[in-house]
């Protein structure tokens, strides 16, 4: 295997597939079989999914209530998704432990690192919930940081594009695809990976990103197994 333990990073809105809110069902047991295919492998599987499918600190503001408690409710959202995933890998026969970044103890575990490194050296998919457990955060950055705690070798970061291009090819039918670019030249070219935070998070701690599309089945395997699918964004 390429990767010995990878942290996965889904958005909340890729599980709504085509619905306008919440979480598709079959979206939903496709990625756990995405997750369960590779944790089967033998590697170490950690999860960070966002909220936005069901909420986003920002929506609060643009409606006049406070962006913290905002974020706060994002969070919960998260924690709703990881939830959902759990049970999704636990119908599948995975072992999972979903821990969170706020104290919700009937539902999930504490976040303490060296129990989610345990927990990932038993063979158990770990599920970060709650991002980082502060405001103003994404759950890119809760990614990148738990990546980074956790030691993993590679950020996987699954989307509905197959990699980062110099323009949106969707409007620009000039646009390049990048299948290796380096941090600094996503950073001076200003692509859009992440969030800056997140982002200078891997570049500083020498964290390689995979920008890769989730939704085209076996990717995720083959990524781990060591095919060059995406962009790797690297020193
Ligand atoms: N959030 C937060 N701190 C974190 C992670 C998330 O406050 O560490 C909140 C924030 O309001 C964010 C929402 O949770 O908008 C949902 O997360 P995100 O937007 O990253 O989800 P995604 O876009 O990946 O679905």
């Amino acid at each position: 295997m390429k990767y010995k333990r990878i942290l996965l990073k889904l958005s909340g809105e890729a599980l709504m597939g085509d619905q306008q809110y919440g979480i598709d069902s079959n979206r939903l047991l496709q990625y756990a079989q995405e997750i369960k295919d590779v944790a089967a492998l033998g590697v170490e599987v950690a999860v960070v999914i966002g909220g936005g499918n069901i909420f986003r600190g920002v929506q609060a503001e643009q409606v006049g209530l406070d962006r913290v408690q905002g974020d706060y409710m994002g969070m919960l959202a998260t924690v709703i998704n990881s939830m959902a995933l759990q049970s999704a890998l636990e119908k599948l026969k995975v072992y999972t432990r979903l821990l969170s970044g706020i104290n919700i103890q009937q539902v999930c575990e504490p976040y303490i690192r060296r129990r989610a490194v345990r927990h990932l050296e038993k063979g158990r998919v770990v599920i970060f919930g709650a991002g980082t457990g502060n405001p103003y955060f994404t759950t890119d950055s809760a990614a990148s940081l738990r990546a980074i705690e956790i030691e993993a070798d590679v950020v996987l970061k699954g989307t509905r594009v197959d990699g980062i291009y110099s323009a949106d090819p969707e409007k620009d039918p000039d646009a390049i695809f990048y299948s290796n670019i380096s941090f600094k030249d996503v950073f001076e070219k200003g692509l859009n990976v992440m969030d800056m935070t997140a982002f200078t998070l891997c570049k500083e701690n020498d964290l390689p990103i995979i920008v890769f599309d989730m939704n085209t089945a076996g990717n995720l395997k083959r990524l781990v197994e060591g095919e060059h699918i995406g962009t790797l964004v690297s020193m």
